[in-house]
């Protein structure tokens, strides 16, 4: 018997995802991965200390705590959990077939992608070190950067897309000042967001400078720049360091059996759908939105796919 609904992927979407099948009596298996070096099940979250943007924690809540939480209100319901990936998938006939890490083959008639999106780290050890012991190095200005640590102190943010410039206007609400560092003399950034950067007097730009090193035992106190035209390097000190050179989506496995942007995300061509190009195949969360990239976005998307799922299922008399 296939499965009436599979969901891949354990981040906000997934897990919402499943709460709102399970309800549903669809009886949702959830893929929520296995653990690797570049991703553990519960996404993004697990990498994050503090999430205080979250609506219904006014005390704020830890990334990995909040990920328990909807990983136990999903298995409430009778969610079924493979801590396993998902490989593979053919989507060419129905029930879809999907492959697991275990070599294992489920069935199903509709499947959820939630795989989510990793943001992009310069990979320095110290850089790696820091974020993960919320040492002052972070890849979401969002979420950390209203932290009490960040208050008042110079901030780093590298990068010199939209995300970078959004982020580096963000913290001025809290910084002393903020240098954004990018390895070019010019910004990729829209030019609105340019020219709200150049005048905002918080912010400073380090041209032609590429982060080689983070400086600071337990917290960070700098950064070592390199100029990519000189190659000098310079230590500038610092209370934090805000990654912003964008996000890979987790679509790799998908092996083009699904419309991917130029970039790897889902296309979901409806706006306000969570529909793919396949048929009975909907995505959510930070796999389809390179845009907001929120938990609590992600969550609202995970709801919807769930829905959209369960009418699709419906319309066609599967459920
Ligand atoms: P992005 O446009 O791909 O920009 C990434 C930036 O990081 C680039 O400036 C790039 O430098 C730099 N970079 C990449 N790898 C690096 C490395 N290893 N070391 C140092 N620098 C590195 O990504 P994004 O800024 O996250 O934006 C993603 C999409 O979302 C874009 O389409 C953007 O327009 C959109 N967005 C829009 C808004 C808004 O409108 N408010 C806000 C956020 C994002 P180079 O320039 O040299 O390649």
């Amino acid at each position: 018997m296939p499965e009436k609904i599979v969901i891949i992927g354990s981040g906000p979407a997934g897990w919402t995802a499943a709460l709102y099948a399970a309800r549903a009596n669809l009886n949702p298996v959830v893929y929520e991965g296995e653990p690797s070096s570049i991703m553990i099940p519960g996404g993004q979250l697990m990498y994050t200390t503090e999430v205080e943007n979250y609506p219904g924690f006014p005390s704020g809540i830890k990334g990995p705590e909040m990920m328990d939480l909807f990983r136990k209100q999903a298995e409430r319901f009778d969610t079924r959990i493979y801590t396993e990936d998902i490989t593979s998938v053919d989507f060419n006939s129905h029930p879809f077939r999907l492959t697991s890490s275990e070599n294992t083959e489920v069935e199903a008639l509709a499947v959820i992608i939630a795989t989510g999106a990793r943001a992009n780290w310069l990979n320095l050890p110290n850089e790696q070190r820091l974020a993960q012991t919320g040492g002052g190095v972070s890849a979401c200005a969002i979420c950390d950067g209203a932290l009490p640590a960040y208050r008042d102190k110079l901030l780093v943010v590298v990068g010199g897309g939209d995300s970078a410039i959004e982020e580096g206007l963000y913290l001025t609400k809290f910084a002393s000042k903020v240098i954004i560092a990018h390895r070019r003399d010019k910004l990729r950034a829209s030019p609105i967001m340019q020219e709200r950067a150049k005048t905002n007097t918080k912010v400073e730009f380090k041209w032609n400078s590429i982060v080689i090193d983070v400086l600071g035992e337990k917290l960070i106190s700098g950064v070592r720049l390199q100029d990519t035209v000189t190659k000098e390097e310079s230590d500038l000190g610092c209370g934090g360091l805000f990654i912003a050179i964008g996000h890979t989506p987790n679509t790799s496995f998908l092996n083009g059996k699904v419309e991917l942007d130029k970039k790897g995300f889902v296309v979901t061509p409806k706006s306000w759908r969570t529909a793919t190009s396949v048929e009975g195949v909907f995505a959510a969360g930070d796999v389809m939105d390179p845009y907001y990239k929120q938990a609590v976005s992600a969550a609202g998307t995970g709801c919807m796919a769930s829905l959209d799922a369960e009418r699709w299922l419906a319309h066609k008399g599967l459920a």
